[in-house]
């Protein structure tokens, strides 16, 4: 069986097709600027050079079209038509507290992915925008829904409840939804496989750092809590967003500088986190870099982003009585040996000890620990892709 497999945001088309007899990804690429000037599909099949293909694009349909063209195109394509695409996987951003699960598309799920829209103004338009297009272009073809969120309907109410009054829950469903959902799942799955136990009899802390992080605490398999809330804003420092913050700042803030909601909302997005700390950058490759020049504010916003993760390790062994196993991935988690080990140190009185040597590693499913260190810790690259294709083979 063949999938497609689809995440769409406002502006780009990210794609792969896999082949589920073997997980094995024959092409991917990314349509980019789609609806502006200088649009592009770059097309990369399996074993052969990427292609670039410059068309304007006027919407998501478009782009998708020039990715059927190029999947099946007599050069570098690398199936014979269309109809060898089984099944669609599309990652969906917020499936509210209507999915729990994935699900197969029909217009019912259509509808609820739209009153989902509020919940995330940025991300479920585009995702519709997606399904609509494969819709138009291959009516026949069953589609499958992954959600970010689904992972973590999980939780407890205890722990997804904020202390408001609980109307504001009722009316507009204000609560902690957490993201990543996805990665969170594929890692703890991944890890408990690579140590060869039941996912059902593990404490498991994931800690998905990239330019958006978040840790997801995963009991017996489950998400019972997760540093992600309400929107991806809450919890960790992140690239460029603050993460927790006392939501006083932001009336003063308002007050004293005279903000809009909007320029509030775009500091707490777009100029915050290690980026505002620093000044120097949101990738932490750069961040590194300067720190290790000297600059004091890179190794301050080093300092705090390693000080919050180390809090939300804290406060999830807490709460699950004890932790088996901590996994790293995502970008900064799968390749910054530097990171692991700051994170890692002073949670010795925790059981969690890293082996410098083993910790020397990017970008491969690798254990980190000591030999007697009384908690796992795991470096797995992240593969969302796979699990949206995993549970459309599933579902279909
Ligand atoms: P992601 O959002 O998962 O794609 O992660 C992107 C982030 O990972 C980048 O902004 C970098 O900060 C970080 N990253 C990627 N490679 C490295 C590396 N070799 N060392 C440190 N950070 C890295």
């Amino acid at each position: 069986m063949k999938i497609l497999v689809i995440n769409c945001g406002s502006s780009s088309l990210k794609y792969q097709l896999i082949d589920m007899e073997n997980e094995e990804v024959l092409a991917k690429g990314l349509g980019e600027r789609i609806g502006i000037e200088g649009s592009k599909v770059v097309h990369k099949p399996s074993g052969n050079d990427k292609v670039v293909i410059e068309k304007p694009m006027k919407n998501h349909k478009v782009a998708l079209e020039i990715v059927l063209n190029a999947l099946v195109d007599k050069e570098h394509g690398i199936i014979d038509s269309m109809d060898e695409i089984n099944a669609v996987g599309h990652r969906v951003v917020h499936g509210g507290e209507k999915f729990a699960d994935s699900v197969k598309i029909d217009q019912n799920v259509m509808d609820a992915i739209e009153e989902c829209a509020d919940l995330a103004p940025l991300h479920n338009p585009p995702n519709m925008m997606g399904i609509e297009a494969c819709q138009e272009l291959m009516p026949n073809t069953p589609m499958v829904a992954v959600f970010d969120t689904a992972f973590h309907q999980t939780m407890p109410k205890k722990n997804f409840i904020y202390p408001l009054p609980y109307e504001l829950y009722e009316k507009y469903g204000i609560r902690r939804y957490g993201f990543h959902g996805t990665s969170h799942k594929y890692v703890a799955n991944k890890a408990a496989e690579m140590l060869d136990k039941d996912l059902e009899d593990l404490k498991i802390i994931t800690c998905h750092l990239g330019n958006g992080a978040s840790l997801a605490a995963v009991k017996n398999g489950k998400s019972i809590d997760t540093s992600m809330g309400f929107t991806p804003l809450e919890g960790l420092a992140m690239g460029t967003r603050c993460g927790d913050l006392d939501p006083a700042i932001i009336t003063f803030l308002m007050e004293k500088e005279n903000m809009s909601i909007e320029e509030v909302n775009t500091l707490m997005n777009k100029k915050s986190g290690v980026l505002g700390i620093s000044g120097v950058s949101s990738d932490f490759r750069d961040i590194e870099e300067a720190a290790n020049d000297g600059n004091e504010r890179a190794q301050l916003a080093l300092d705090k982003f390693v000080n919050r993760v180390k809090k939300y390790i804290g406060a999830y062994a807490s709460i699950m009585g004890g932790v088996d196993t901590v996994v790293f991935t995502a970008g900064l988690g799968e390749n910054s040996p530097v990171m692991r080990e700051a994170i890692c140190s002073d949670l010795e009185y925790m059981g969690i000890q890293i082996d410098k040597e083993k910790n020397d590693v990017r970008g491969k499913d690798t254990v980190v620990n000591t030999e007697d260190s009384k908690v796992k810790v795991i470096v797995i690259p992240t593969n969302e892709e796979l699990m949206i294709a995993r549970d459309t083979e599933n579902l279909i």
